[in-house]
């Protein structure tokens, strides 16, 4: 089938309440531009280099999500534009965020990332790691970010059962957390859960934000 056809499946699939972000990485731009002709407006991205190059070609009215794992350093190049940083693990990285949000005069919003995977290789803060950052006083002073919701992957494994259980922990555990932020800075509403693979149990657990990647543009070779 082709991106065209791929994505409007997937958008029968998708109720309105969720939010579909198309990954595109690895992907040309012409790939690209077949999924902007269906409509579709956000994209994901996990090299900041490739979203930036992809950003100053493309259409200008493109949602850029960054879905990867960050490096510091690199936050500076997307900080005038990205709409959405998924993987957001340190305190360390929302205050730089933070700080290069502010030189463009903006606000970053965040989601930060959730360990639930059996794996050790994926990123992610633990549910208690999370709370001391949504609660600490520090946070207050970071003025250019906010704190959208979190971001989780379920372990690589073909035990629906498993990945459903990874999933609605972490939503038993969003939940908790919206009723206990008072912040200026923390408005919990975004829940990316759910991939290629997964995205249909995401959506059975409550996701609200499902990031799509291969069942759109076919696998990628890297
Ligand atoms: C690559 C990637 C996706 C999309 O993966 P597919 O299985 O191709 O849908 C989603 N989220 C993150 C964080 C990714 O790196």
């Amino acid at each position: 089938m082709s991106i065209q056809e791929n994505i409007n499946v997937i958008k029968k699939d998708v109720p309105k309440n969720v939010i579909l972000v198309a990954v595109s990485k690895t992907k040309p731009e012409l790939d690209i531009l077949e999924a902007y002709q269906t409509g579709q407006r956000i994209f994901g991205e996990n090299k900041v280099q490739e979203m930036c190059a992809k950003h100053a070609s493309l259409p200008k009215d493109i949602h850029w999500h960054m879905i990867g794992h960050l490096q510091r350093n690199k936050i500076k190049y997307m900080a005038s534009f990205v709409s959405l940083i998924h993987g957001v693990d340190s305190f360390k990285t929302l205050k730089e965020i933070d700080k290069q949000a502010k030189k463009h005069d903006r606000i970053i919003p965040c989601l930060l990332q959730a360990k639930i995977a059996v794996e050790d290789t994926k990123f992610g803060l633990h549910f208690d790691e999370i709370e001391y950052i949504i609660k600490s006083e520090e946070l207050k002073n970071l003025k250019n970010i906010k704190i959208s919701g979190l971001m989780g992957m379920a372990s690589f494994t073909q035990n629906t059962d498993q990945i459903k259980a990874e999933f609605t922990t972490l939503k038993h555990f969003f939940d908790k957390l919206k009723t206990k932020n008072n912040l200026d800075n923390v408005t919990l509403k975004i829940l990316s859960i759910g991939m290629s693979g997964d995205y249909k149990i995401a959506m059975d657990c409550g996701s609200t934000m499902v990031r799509v990647g291969s069942a759109i543009f076919g696998n990628r070779n890297y």
